[in-house]
This record gives structure tokens, sequence and C-alpha cells, in this order.
């Protein structure tokens, strides 16, 4: 452990890392939404590592603040430039549950709004339902400056931690997330089916929107279409991958800009 936070003091230091990207579709109109900006780290020796073994490490130190300031930065410089003079679609980025608890995490993203001259609206903010029951009055007051700045908030893995439905009406919440283990076995689990269309109606009665993950086939993706859910990500619409990767998806993909559909 104490290898891993140091060779990742390393990489933070080195620019190691980098983003991968991946495609958020709109369910009801066939057209890509945004992507989610999801870290990668190639180590030289070890080969990949994966994220959820070494964020648990960033955030067990101070690493994690430099970690997300980085992955804000790269992801709005990375974005804006991807949707040239097209209007920005949405970019979600990863807010570490540590970070909600810290009120410098305001200035931290409007100076990088600032810096790559991002439009609040375009940025959405990924955040667990655990991060915010760890400390609920500080992680509100935090929730409440960024989505007084135009930020959209959205609640990652939902389902699966311990919000109350109490908590979930107090939070300036613009989206949910519905956690990929429910969405996986939809088709053949009845249980799972009806707390996917649960989850998409709770959003939809309390003016939310709502993202599915873990989308992994065409079954699925229709069911889900058929349910009411707004958008949807998942390796059977795209998997992760380099910036450099996006345009060649974004031309072979059924998922087109909705500036570029032909009338
Ligand atoms: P997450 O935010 O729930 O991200 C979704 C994870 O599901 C990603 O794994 C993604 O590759 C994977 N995934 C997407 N579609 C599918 C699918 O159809 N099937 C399956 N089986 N998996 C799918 P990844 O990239 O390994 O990230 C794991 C976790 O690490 C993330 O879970 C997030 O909690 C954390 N993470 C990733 N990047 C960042 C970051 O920049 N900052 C912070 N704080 N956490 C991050
Ligand atoms: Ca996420
Ligand atoms: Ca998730």
């Amino acid at each position: 452990m104490a290898d891993l936070k140091g060779n990742l003091r390393k990489a933070l230091d080195n620019s190691d890392l980098s983003l991968y990207y991946q495609p958020q579709v709109n369910l009801q109109q066939d057209t890509l939404s945004g992507c989610e900006a999801l870290v990668r780290w190639n180590h030289a020796q070890l080969g990949w590592i994966r994220p959820d073994v070494f964020i648990p490490v960033a955030e067990q130190s101070d690493l994690i603040d430099n970690l997300t300031y980085w992955s804000i930065n790269v992801a709005l410089r990375e974005w804006l430039q991807f949707c040239g003079k097209a209007p920005p679609k949405a970019i979600a980025i990863n807010l570490s549950a540590k970070l909600l608890q810290s009120p410098e995490v305001v200035d931290l993203v409007t100076r990088a709004m600032n810096i790559w001259g991002a439009d609040p609206g375009t940025l959405v903010l990924e955040v667990t339902e655990s991060a915010m029951m760890s400390d609920p009055q500080v992680a509100l007051h935090t929730l409440f400056a960024l989505h007084e700045m135009g930020i959209t908030l959205s609640i990652d893995d939902f389902g699966t931690g311990y919000s109350s439905l109490a908590y979930l009406k107090k939070l300036p919440v613009d989206e949910l997330k519905i956690d990929k283990s429910f969405v996986h076995q939809m088709a053949e689990n009845k249980q799972d089916r009806k707390i996917v269309q649960t989850i998409i109606d709770l959003a939809h009665n309390l003016d939310m929107s709502v993202v599915a993950e873990g989308i992994e086939n065409r079954q699925i993706l229709d069911m889900l279409v058929g349910m009411g859910c707004d958008y949807g990500q998942g390796f059977y619409i795209g998997r992760p991958m380099a910036m450099a990767d996006l345009p060649a998806w974004e031309k072979k993909s059924s998922w087109k800009n909705p500036e570029v559909i032909p009338a």
C-alpha cells in the first residue's frame, strides 16, 4: 500500500495518468449526450492498475485532492477541444467522497472552469450516496454551492448506499445514476427490473433525470428505452476510450451528434 501511494505520487508528478472517456447517450433521442471521464494509470512495471485499486489509496492520503484537480482540469481541456465549435455536451467527472467534506472544492472547480472557459451547464459531478452521508451537513453545504454555480449533480451507484428518501429530497441533485449491479441482469431478473423501474419513476417524480450504467447488450438497452430511462452508458454503447479514439467511435456509432443529424 505504501508502495502504491509512493508510485501514485510519482505518477501524478510525471503525468503518468490519463483520462478515458465513456460515451453517455440520450436513450429517447438516440443521440450522444456526453461522456464520463474515468482515470487510467499505466504503470511502467506493473502495467494497468485499476482505479478501484488506486482511488481508495489516494483517498486515504492527501493525493485524492491533487488527483481530482488534475482530472477536472484535464477533462475540461480535452473535452472542450473535442467539442470544438459545436455547443459542448456534458462531461461527467467523479468527485471523491473525501472532497465533498472540503469546502475548498468549490473554489477549485470555479478556478478550473475559468481557466478553460467552461460553461457550468456542461459539467456534471458524480458523487456517491455514501459520500453524502459521511458528514451530511458539510456535504450539503458543498453540494448547494456547486449547484448554485449551475453544475449538474448526479448520484452515482444509486441504490447501493444508505441514503434515506427524507435526505434525498433535501439534496440539490439533478440526476440519479442507476448502479450497474441492477442493470446487468435485468433481462433475466424480475426483481432487478422492478428496482430499475422504481428508480426511474422516483427520479422523474422528483424532477430528476436518470442514467442507467452497465448496459452490455441491445436487449437491456431496448428495455430501458421502453421503461422511460433518459440516458444510458455501458460497454454495448461504448467502452471507456482515449480521447484520440472518440471521433472514430462517434463516426461509426449509431448515436449521432444532435447538431449533425440532417434535417
Ligand atoms: P464508476 O464511477 O461507477 O464508473 C463506472 C465503472 O464501470 C467504470 O470502471 C467503467 O469502466 C465500468 N463500466 C462502464 N460500463 C460498463 C459495462 O457495461 N459493464 C461493466 N461491467 N462495467 C462497465 P472503472 O473505469 O474501472 O472505474 C471504477 C471506479 O473508479 C469508478 O466507478 C469510480 O468510482 C472510480 N473512478 C474512476 N475514475 C475516477 C476519477 O477520475 N476520480 C474518482 N474520484 N474516482 C474515479
Ligand atoms: Ca461514476
Ligand atoms: Ca457508477
